[in-house]
């Protein structure tokens, strides 16, 4: 396969952007590659700018459930687009989403709408933050919540310490607020809070991980941190980012039939154009300005065209029934077809990821016990075989309405022929 033109490409923007990137997973050094310039995407296939095509469990890193491309999100966007690009005033479109998300999602009393899931986090942990009163936050190892500074955080080397930055440019003083438990461990919840008790504004969590490579929450884990965080008075903050929209319409509080206070959401609701959701209870939302003294603004935020591509996103799941069914079968497909090369798969909805461990995969460290070496192998050998994969074995492999029997049955095949020595 020829990658010329990605090369010369990459040869270009290695000295125009850090790394040839505007991300850094899409710089492909987990895989030890050079990273493929994508030309364009329809349906369930992407395709490089050295004509390549490849059929993409990608999916934008999980915008894209209906694929690339969905002719309805296409014509909301061209509409919109004949309007106006933005106005920096509310519309009737903004009204509608809400509406949409509230229905969907009924914990979702009051939302605001922002351009990253980064931005939604962070605005949510200030109003947990403001509505309590407190200052100290809990996250767990191995969950990415955007790399905001009070997130981009990891554990410190004692127990029961608070974090330590996880990028330098961080200041210790930011990362002091944030205390680490780890996924799927109600002891290390219980002891940060039987330790810093009243302290804690809010815990936050991927109700299934999804920034590890997929793990999923053991059995009572999830209400577990709802009933811990009512009898501390603290803010349990699902982060559905990933998960919203994508484990059903509801998404994992409907799933695990938990309501968290607070849940942010992006991907999926933006349909591709760059925009995110915080919200929650409507006491705790009300503390957001002009309301309340929780300042949080945006000058793009609920944009017309994004809005647009979301509303015909969330229309197009909640008209056919149908939609998740079909791309959940599929997942399992592929889930099976890396069992038989030996990996060990996580799999809900239509998100799973392949570890190439001999462990069990419920928390950070049994996840990163994976040959990272062998993923790369694999990688390479799929690229090769036109199918894109996440560059990393700590994300997840994400499955789309537009992809077909045919591309499923191929992939299985693919990956079935693949052999490592
Ligand atoms: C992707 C992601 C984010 C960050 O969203 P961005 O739009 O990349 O800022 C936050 N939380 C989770 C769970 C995510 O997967």
């Amino acid at each position: 396969m020829n990658h010329e033109r990605s090369r010369l490409l990459y040869d270009k923007a290695v000295k125009l952007m850090p790394g040839g990137v505007n991300s850094p997973v899409r710089a492909f050094g987990s895989v030890g590659m050079k990273p493929l310039f994508i030309d364009r995407a329809k349906g369930s296939r992407i395709y490089d700018v050295d004509g390549n095509e490849y059929i993409d469990y990608v999916c934008s890193w999980g915008p894209c459930i209906l694929g690339h491309g969905h002719p309805n999100v296409i014509a909301a966007v061209k509409d919109a687009c004949d309007r106006g690009l933005t106005y920096g005033a509310p519309t009737e479109k903004e009204v509608i989403l809400a509406e949409m998300i509230r229905e969907l999602m009924p914990s979702m009393e009051m939302i605001r709408l922002v351009n990253s899931g980064t931005e939604a986090v962070m605005s949510a942990v200030r109003a947990a933050r403001g509505y309590t009163g407190r200052d100290m936050i809990i996250k767990f190892k191995g969950c990415y919540h955007g790399h905001s500074d009070g997130l981009l955080v990891k554990a410190g080397s004692a127990a029961l310490t608070s974090a330590v930055p996880d990028s330098e440019g961080v200041p210790r003083a930011y990362a002091d607020k944030t205390l680490i438990a780890l996924y799927n461990d109600e002891d290390s919840v219980r002891k940060l809070f039987e330790t810093y008790k009243d302290n804690i504004a809010c815990v936050i969590v991927e109700p299934v991980a999804a920034n590890m490579g997929v793990v999923l929450p053991k059995k009572g884990f999830l209400r577990y941190l709802r009933e811990i965080t009512e009898e501390y008075g603290s803010i349990l903050i699902f982060d559905e980012v990933i998960t919203g929209f994508r484990l059903g319409l509801g998404g994992a509080q409907e799933y695990y039939g938990i309501t968290p206070d607070m849940t942010t959401l992006g991907k999926i609701v933006g349909g591709g154009m760059p925009m995110a959701v915080y919200g929650g209870r409507r006491d705790i939302m009300e503390c957001i300005s002009p309301v309340g003294k929780v300042y949080q603004a945006g000058t793009l935020s609920g944009n017309p065209i994004a809005t647009a591509a979301g509303i015909a996103t969330l229309k197009t799941l909640m008209n056919d029934p149908y939609i998740y069914d079909e791309i959940n079968a599929r997942a399992k497909r592929l889930a099976n077809a890396l069992r038989d090369i030996g990996a060990y798969v996580n799999q809900i909805g239509s998100i799973l990821s392949g570890f190439f461990t001999d462990r069990e995969v419920n928390d950070h460290d049994s996840a990163t016990s994976s040959d990272t070496v062998r993923y790369s192998a694999f990688f390479k050998y799929l690229i090769e075989k036109g199918i894109y994969i996440a560059p990393s074995q700590y994300e997840a492999m994400f499955v789309s309405y537009a992809h077909s029997d045919e591309d499923i049955e191929r992939t299985c095949d693919v990956i079935k022929n693949f052999e490592w020595e």
